[in-house]
Formats: C-alpha cells, structure tokens, sequence
C-alpha cells in the first residue's frame, strides 16, 4: 500500500500541470482527431495486479486522456452553451472532495446543509429573484438548493406539480381514484423551442407535454397557452404545468414570462422557468428585463455550471413551497431520522436521490472570490465579444443573422441556403480550430456561435471570425465555378442538341 499513501507526492505535479494546461489552452485544438474505440488499443485489457506509480499514470495524461479532449475552456469553444470553471471553483470542490461528506440530512454534516441555504440565499438576492425564494425571510416558505442538472430540477417541479394537482383532484372528486387515472388526465405544457430535458421529464413522469408554438421572436405568449388550456379542458384534460424558458437552446429566444405567468395564476398552473444559461445573466441589472413576470413562478432553474464558472456539477434551483417538494419527496426510514429532524431542513427530501455532495463550497469560493462586481464584468465581457462577433458577420454580404442576438450567443448562417451553411459547418469542424454546433429555426438551418470562456479576447473573436470568413469565401467560390461548370454543361448539351436538330 506504500505507493497510495505516497500519491499524494503528485499533488503538486498535477496542480502544475493544470496550470499550464489552462494557460496555454488557446493553442490546443479544441476538437479531438479521434474515431470511436480509440482509446481501447491504449489501455490494457484488464486493471494492474500490482500498484503502478504515479510517474506512470501521469504520463498518460497527455498520452491517453488529452488526444480526446474537447477543450471546453478553451477561447475557441463556441458550441452548447459554456461550461466554465475558474480556480475558486476547483479549490471549493477539492475540499469537498476531501471532506467527502453525503448531505442528505441535516445531521449528516450540518455545514453542508447550512452553507448550501445561506449561498444560495445570496445567489437569489444576486440574481434579484423574489424573496418568496429565500430561506431565511420571515414571509417565506420557499428557498434553494443545488441540484446536479436542469434536466433533474424540471423533472423535480414535473413531479412536485402533479403531485399537488393530483391531491387537489382527489378532494375535488371526493372519490377514491387511482393516481394513474388522474395522471392520464394531465397536461403540460412548453413551447417548441424548449429543451428536450423537459420532453424527458414527460417521457419519465408518463405526463402529456403539448408543445406550443412561439411568435416571430420565438417567444411563448400568453395568449398561445390560454387557448390551449380552453381547448385541453373541453377535451377533458387537465393543465396543471407550464414550462418556460428564458433563453432558449436553439437561438437564446425568452418567453413572455409576465404574460405567461397571469394565465398561469388564473388557470390554476404551476410555473416552473428554465433560464438554464441566461440565468447568470441577471447578476447585471440592466439584463433582467426577461425577468417581468417571476412574482408568478413557482420554480426557478439556472446553472451556474454554464456561465458563472462555477464547473459542473452546479444546478441552482429554487422553489416558492418547499412544503408541495416534501410531500412529494419525503420518505422516513428510521436510519435517516435524527434529533433535529423536525427543526432542521433535510435536503434529500427535496430530491431524487439521497445521498448529496458538499457542492455549494464552490459556489461560495467563487462568489466571495470574484465579488459580485467581477461576475458582472465577466457577463458583460461576454456580451460585448457576441456583439463584436455579430458586427463581422453582419457586415459581410454572403451572411444573414436570422434571428436576434441575445447574452453571449449569435446565430448566423449563409444566404446561399442550408447545404451551404451545413458546409461550412462541416469544414470548420474538420478543421478542429473552433467548435460550433448547428440548430434549426423552422427550416433553416443555422449555427451557433457561443462566447464562452472567460479569457476569450477581441483578437481570439477576429482570428475565429477571420477563419469563418475564408472558408466561406472559399466554398461560395467553389459553389460558383461548380454552377458555372452547371450551366456550361447545360449549354453544350443545348448546343448539340441545336446542331442536331432536323432542318
Ligand atoms: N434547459 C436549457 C434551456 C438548456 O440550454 C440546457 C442545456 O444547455 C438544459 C436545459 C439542460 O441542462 P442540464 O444539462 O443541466 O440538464
């Protein structure tokens, strides 16, 4: 056992490596040159008998590891949305790992529960989300708490929602009938535009999801949701859950959450919003204007595992009744049970699984070591790169920008149609200098162009935009000597057609 206990020799070999591999990102090509199974010739087909040391496992790093990395902290990450970490980050969850406590209870390591209910009470009074969503607020019955995905908070207000449409159901019937047929009559709803963790989430729940359509800015209004709420209850359904999205996957499109959100009031719906990447947005006050209509929500959902540089995993997810989570949660095995139980707050019920990580010490190194001014920059920072971005692409001809730029994210696409885009898409990608990812707004196809890194400079957006402009300079040559070779063509075969017609 002698080499385990000496391991930690590689502490400071491999926080050097981190360094450098974080300095000198920019030069490495984001996208792996690698095929499926490449890994499997590297390795060994079965695990070591005897301890192998440290030298050795270090030297494949660069050996096995790196050569199928995507470097997502790299400035030339552009695709999905980001997944930033910063140091803070990393050094909170080092000493969570070295803690390594399962914070289900309250008991079980009390500072997890309490740290995890103060930051994210900071996080709420940050974000400028209502008071409803505090922990520590007189009038408050709600609060926070981290979650591992988005996908998992929406299916965790899913399940919160039916259960108390479920309860209501069953006073209102006063009859005793089983939950699967109260299920079978339920609704919900989302707009086209949103994830598809929130298609999963009815996929999981056996819940009807409708998808309604959104208007000219890809935006959900209210009056899309009331008429099919009418048309759903004359059809004997019934709507119990809107999901709405502030900043979509697709092109960062915002529902009309204030309209969205008084339909939901008089329908009796649960509102649940996913503002999974523009959530960290609202550190900046001049950004909150999608926020209108949040007195309405009932859940809210960010990451702070995107844009904040808090790295996954980092879900922040809040709810105005935390006592509609219990009921739908809580279990009470006597091993879990302890002296507090009633006083104390025991997050495993306002969850799927039990056991949980110590993960708000890294939110709370990250908050305190950047300060709320310097997360605004970095928001800001990002915004004014996408707006340089959109500038390039708007100012060449060959380019169309075909829907509007929202935070950190452009979509863009070439005039001469969706192969051509496609094209282009598939030759920048080959090229592995940037990574970027297609979408579709209708018919067309597009891509997107996402700021991510926090070290991402004006010359990194001027090379990338420099490398965009010529390949697509260079294919819509092609394109054309290949349509002049076309008609060509077609003009020979006119021709001879012509010498050979009868005279
Ligand atoms: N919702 C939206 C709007 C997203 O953009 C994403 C991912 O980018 C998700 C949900 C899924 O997030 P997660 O991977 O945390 O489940």
């Amino acid at each position: 056992m002698d080499n385990i206990f000496q391991i930690h020799r590689g502490w400071g070999e491999l926080v050097d490596y981190i360094t450098q591999y974080l300095g000198s990102i920019r030069e490495r090509r984001v996208i792996p040159d690698v095929k499926p199974g490449y890994m499997k010739e590297l390795l060994p087909d079965t695990a070591p008998t005897e301890p192998e040391d440290w030298e050795s496992i270090f030297k494949d790093i660069e050996k096995v590891i790196m050569p199928g990395v995507v470097h997502w902290q790299s400035p030339h990450m552009h695709a999905y949305y980001p997944s930033l970490t910063s140091w803070p980050s990393m050094l909170g969850d080092m000493l969570a790992d070295a803690i390594n406590c399962v914070g289900f209870t309250w008991a079980s390591s009390p500072a997890c529960t309490e740290l995890e209910m103060n930051v994210m009470d900071w996080l709420c009074k940050a974000l400028g989300l209502p008071s409803f969503f505090l922990h520590h607020h007189p009038d408050s019955i709600g609060g926070g708490i981290l979650q591992s995905t988005v996908s998992e908070s929406t299916l965790v207000a899913l399940l919160a929602a039916r259960k108390d449409k479920m309860l209501q159901l069953r006073v209102e019937l006063n009859q005793d009938v089983d939950d699967s047929v109260l299920n079978s009559r339920l609704v919900a709803y989302t707009s086209d535009q949103a994830h598809s963790s929130v298609e999963k989430a009815g996929l999981i729940s056996l819940v009807k999801i409708r998808y309604l359509s959104t208007d000219e800015r890809l935006s959900l209004r209210g009056d899309t949701l009331k008429q099919a709420i009418q048309e759903d209850r004359r059809r004997g359904l019934v709507p119990f859950l809107l999901c709405a999205t502030l900043g979509t996957t697709g092109v960062c499109a915002f529902d009309n959450l204030s309209e969205l959100g008084s339909v939901c009031a008089e329908e009796g719906l649960w509102l649940h919003v996913d503002a999974a990447y523009a959530g960290s947005a609202y550190f900046c006050p001049e950004l909150r204007w999608s926020l209108d209509g949040i007195e309405f929500a009932h859940s809210f959902v960010f990451n702070p595992s995107k844009w904040m540089m808090v790295h996954f995993d980092c879900t922040a997810f809040w709810v105005k009744d935390k006592y509609k989570l219990q009921q739908t949660f809580t279990v009470d095995p006597v091993y879990l049970r302890h002296e507090n139980s009633q006083a104390a707050t025991d997050f495993m019920n306002w969850q799927i699984p039990l056991s949980r990580r110590f993960r708000s010490l890294k939110l709370w190194f990250v908050m305190r070591s950047f300060g709320l001014k310097n997360l605004q920059a970095h928001i800001r920072h990002g915004i004014e790169l996408a707006k340089l971005f959109e500038s390039k692409i708007r100012s060449d001809p060959h380019f169309e920008v075909p829907a509007e730029r929202h935070l950190g994210l452009v979509v863009f696409c070439l005039k001469g149609g969706n192969a051509l885009t496609q094209e282009l898409l598939r030759r920048l990608t080959r090229s592995g200098t940037m990574y970027l990812i297609p979408a579709d707004i209708h018919t067309k196809r597009i891509i997107r162009f996402t700021v991510t890194s926090q070290f991402t400079t004006t010359e990194d957006i001027l090379k990338d935009w420099g490398i965009i402009s010529k390949m697509a300079s260079a294919l819509l040559v092609e394109q054309r000597v290949a349509d002049d070779a076309g008609v060509e063509a077609l003009l020979g075969q006119l021709h001879l057609h012509w010498l050979k017609r009868p005279s």
